[in-house]
């Protein structure tokens, strides 16, 4: 069949997971005319720890009060050495009061976020949805996507929001960095008798963080990352089974646990673009790098670089000026780099700080905590840190609309 190519738009974004679907919304409520090309996702039972900057943006886009209801504030962390080593780390807690915040992060069933995201696109008149699939990307005087029902359409700007096995990342020619981890995550949400009092529980093992996280109610999230075959096991026991392991793995700190419907099985890597943007291409989310779920970093840089694409573009269009052209692409990378490289640096040391057997990297980690515990200014800087990159936040993130 021919393909029809007729449709023009100002961006299309390719792929309408979190990531394509906040830099939509962004684009199409600042007034871009805007296509998103994908089909829904399935749903997804893994949560998000939304930090405040995120939470701002998300408010700012008319999408928070959509799914506020299913989010649970998560005032204090806590990691605790679970390991059975010679140097272990002391307890540390850090509480979000210490920083002036009220709440480090909102923790929200990504189903909900996603629901809530897809309810807001549908009220933004510039704002076309695609629920189809991209089969190329060409890019010259402007980009060319092909997609599955044999129409195209033109665009200006290209946003690959089209996840780790991103297809937008090749059509630019855009290589990738990879480091696989010895390790998966088993996620899965649990109902437990005892209050979680707004605490998330990291509990370090040799394998790696076995983590809790709030939800509404008496309901947690679980991220139980270990070796591949231990997490195979895990995911084949019954619900009874795998109640009683994570009432052990987490030493009773719920109570009485039952396991909920779905689970997910990830295989962990750290995966980096070697550029964000290239030839009327931005990568946004997993299309421009992979993290391990330590520290819940992942989508909250996918949604900065949401945020941060929006701004430029919308910049880029109220001055007259290209908004795939070379200047934003350029300025794009350039604001990204240092955030997600720092952060993808700062994840892999502390995951193969826990996987090490090796004294000194133990004591080097125990000691880190320490420091962290017993010295004030040293504990709040990394906290702010944690949440957010104290330089270059997108103006979104920030409580401001745009343009
Ligand atoms: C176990 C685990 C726990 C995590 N916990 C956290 C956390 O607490 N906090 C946090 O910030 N992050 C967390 N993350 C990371 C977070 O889940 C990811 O960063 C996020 O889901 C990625 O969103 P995305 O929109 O970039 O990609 P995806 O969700 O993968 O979406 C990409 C979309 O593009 C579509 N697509 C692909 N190809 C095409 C095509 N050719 N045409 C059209 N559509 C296409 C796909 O179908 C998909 O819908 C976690 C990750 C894991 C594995």
């Amino acid at each position: 069949m021919a393909e029809n190519t007729g449709l023009m738009t100002e961006v299309a974004v390719v792929g309408a997971g979190p990531a394509g679907l906040l830099a939509a919304i962004a684009l199409a409520a600042a007034g871009i005319d805007t296509v998103l090309i994908g089909r829904r996702a399935p749903e997804d039972h893994r949560t998000t720890a939304l930090m405040a900057g995120s939470v701002t943006a998300l408010e700012t886009l008319g999408v928070w009060p959509l799914c506020r209801d299913h989010a649970a504030a998560l005032k204090t962390l806590r990691i605790a050495d679970a390991t059975a080593r010679l140097l272990r780390a002391p307890e540390a807690r850090f509480t979000a009061a210490e920083i002036d915040l009220p709440a480090f992060a909102h923790n929200i069933e990504n189903r909900h976020l996603v629901a809530a995201m897809e309810a807001r696109a549908e009220m933004l008149p510039t704002l076309r949805r695609l629920p189809l699939n991209a089969r190329a990307v060409t890019t010259g005087q402007e980009a060319r996507i092909a997609l599955d029902d044999d129409s195209a359409i033109a665009a200006q700007l290209v946003i690959g929001a089209d996840g780790a096995r991103s297809l937008c990342r090749a059509a630019a020619g855009i290589a990738t960095r990879q480091r696989p981890y010895p390790q998966h995550a088993l996620t899965y949400n649990i109902g437990h008798a005892r209050a979680h009092g707004n605490v998330s529980t990291e509990f370090h093992t040799e394998a790696g963080p076995f983590t809790l996280v709030p939800l509404p109610g008496l309901r947690s999230s679980v991220i139980c990352v270990v070796d591949p075959p231990e997490a195979e096991d895990l995911h084949a026991l019954d619900d009874e089974a795998l109640s009683r392991e994570t009432e052990r793995r987490s030493h009773f700190v719920l109570g009485k646990v039952s396991v909920e419907p779905g689970r997910g099985l990830f295989p962990l890597a750290a995966e980096t673009a070697e550029t964000f943007a290239r030839a009327r291409i931005a990568l946004v989310g997993e299309a421009a790098h992979r993290v391990p779920p330590i520290g819940a970093q992942g989508l909250n840089l996918g949604l900065r670089d949401a945020a941060t694409i929006a701004e430029l573009v919308t910049d880029a269009v109220a001055a007259g000026r290209d908004p795939g052209g070379e200047a934003v692409l350029s300025r794009y990378d350039t604001m990204r780099a240092s955030d997600v490289r720092g952060r993808t640096i700062a994840i892999d040391l502390l995951n193969r700080s826990l996987l090490s057997g090796f004294l000194p990297v133990q004591g080097a980690r125990g000691l880190g905590l320490y420091l962290l515990n017993r010295i004030g200014p040293l504990r709040r800087a990394v906290m702010r840190e944690g949440i957010a990159p104290q330089l270059a936040q997108p103006r979104l993130m920030r409580g401001d609309t745009l343009p």
